[in-house]
């Protein structure tokens, strides 16, 4: 039985890093990936002409220091993404297509009525601290309350709670009506509280070598660190010595557990000696069930005609769609169509999928060279997309949400705002580096 310093659960980018900086660091670290690959909820192929496909997570913002900081270490580069075109987005709403307006059945006086309700809602956002928003003095009341709730009490009508429910869809978020106002103000908050989501704050920058090129570089500096198709079906804790049990029934030991697995495979992992406060914290987090689309095609075909790449889709299966790269374009299906997507049988699915985007941009979009879809939402390895906050979520995951209990450590997009790739790495180092100072 060998035993190590350290074992990381999950080789997502979360487990990635840690992994690489507590081998950096000296110490003597496995990392067991339940998949055959590494990256979890990031993964690329390639086109036969070399471009990189993303298929799941592709896009930073601004503030994603962290994220950039370790692109920066590994050599990679940040450029821009579909934010900086200056083309028109497409709206495909329930009355027909429209271009450029953003918003383009909004009166003047829903237009002043969402300007007013996002100053209100910057101004709440700027007092919940991201990192303990359970300190607010109305935190209880504020996760008990839905952000449409919220707008609606706040006098929003219904063009603008229209406004907000497609940027949702688009998203692939949970419904406005299922999300809590609490959480939702905790993410705008870390993103400088400058109003609702912002795609110039989330969405300006990608890594040019592809999203899926920063796990792939940090695996490869880790080397035989890291064993594939090796399920782990439970974790046993103790001060002196945790075991961690693959589903094989072979056992490893280390002194710490880092555990990088999303929400819904970690509660599927038989956990022993960690207190029931942390485990019931744990479980009680959920993620947003979502799919993604990918069609390739031969140029950017939507700049012919001045457009962004974007379109918004208020009845289609897709939520939305924008430009992941050079002919390249990337779709989510939301949770609400998730049912409506799992119905469609497989050998229609790519085709209503590309009639979708036909819809949005006219027959010039019929024929890619190759489409992908991507049904994270079922993957047992994900069970999910992004985080998912609930009414009364924030209050019951509680402030245990991305503490570690040492020697088990927890890391993961999950565990920070709301299931981005910098949350992935922010924890992932944050851990490592609590390990490597506690030694
Ligand atoms: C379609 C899609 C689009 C996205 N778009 C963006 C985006 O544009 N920008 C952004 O910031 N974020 C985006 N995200 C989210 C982002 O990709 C993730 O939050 C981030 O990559 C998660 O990293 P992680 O390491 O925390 O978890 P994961 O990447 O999920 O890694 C966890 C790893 O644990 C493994 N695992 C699970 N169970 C076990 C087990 N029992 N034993 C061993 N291993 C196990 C999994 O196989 C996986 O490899 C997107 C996600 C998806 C799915």
């Amino acid at each position: 039985m060998q035993k190590y310093d350290t074992i990381v659960i999950g080789a997502g980018l979360a487990g990635l890093s840690a992994a690489r900086d507590l081998a950096n660091g000296g110490s003597e670290v496995v990392v067991l990936e339940a998949r055959d690959r590494v990256g979890g909820r990031v993964e690329q192929v390639e086109t036969p002409d070399g471009r990189k496909v993303q298929l799941g997570g592709e896009i930073v913002g601004t503030f994603h220091t962290a994220y950039k900081e370790l692109v920066a270490e590994l050599g990679l580069t940040i450029g821009p993404t579909f934010t900086a075109s200056t083309g028109e987005t497409r709206w495909v709403l329930s009355d027909g297509r429209h271009t450029g307006d953003p918003l383009p059945w909004m009166s003047a006086s829903d237009r002043r009525i969402y300007d007013d309700i996002e100053r209100r809602f910057s101004k709440l956002a700027a007092s919940v601290d991201p990192d303990d928003p359970w300190s607010h003095p109305d935190a209880a009341a504020l996760d008990r309350i839905s952000v449409a709730g919220w707008l609606r009490g706040e006098g929003a009508t219904p063009g603008v709670i229209r406004a907000l429910t497609l940027s949702q869809l688009a998203l692939a978020d949970e419904p406005i009506e299922c999300t809590s106002m609490l959480a939702d103000l905790r993410r705008e908050s870390a993103a400088g509280a400058e109003g609702f989501y912002n795609y110039d704050a989330w969405e300006n920058e990608r890594v040019l070598e592809g999203s899926a090129t920063v796990a792939l570089t940090m695996a490869e500096q880790l080397g035989d660190r890291i064993r594939c198709s090796s399920p782990v079906g439970a974790i046993r804790v103790s001060p002196h010595r945790c075991e961690v049990i693959l589903t094989t029934g072979e056992v490893l030991t280390a002194a710490n557990v880092v555990c990088a697995v999303p929400a819904g495979p970690l509660r599927d992992i038989s956990i022993s000696g960690v207190s029931d406060t942390k485990l019931a914290s744990l479980h009680r987090q959920k993620s947003a069930l979502a799919a993604k689309f990918v069609a390739v095609y031969d140029h950017s075909f939507w700049e012919d005609a001045g457009l962004n790449g974007v379109a918004y889709m208020e009845h289609n299966i897709l939520g939305g769609v924008w430009a992941q790269s050079a002919g390249i374009m990337s779709g989510l299906v939301p949770p609400q169509r998730i049912g409506t997507y799992l119905a469609t049988p497989r050998r229609h699915l790519g085709q209503a999928l590309i009639d979708e985007v036909v819809d949005a941009f006219g027959d010039v979009a019929a024929s890619p060279a190759k489409t992908y879809t991507r049904s994270w939402g079922t993957d047992p390895w994900t069970q999910g997309y992004v985080t998912a906050w609930r009414p009364g979520d924030v209050m019951g995951v509680g402030p245990l949400h991305g503490k570690s209990e040492p020697p088990f450590y927890v890391c993961g997009s999950d565990q920070w705002l709301s299931g981005h790739m910098e949350g992935a790495v922010r924890t992932g180092r944050g851990v490592a580096h609590e390990i490597l100072t506690s030694r």
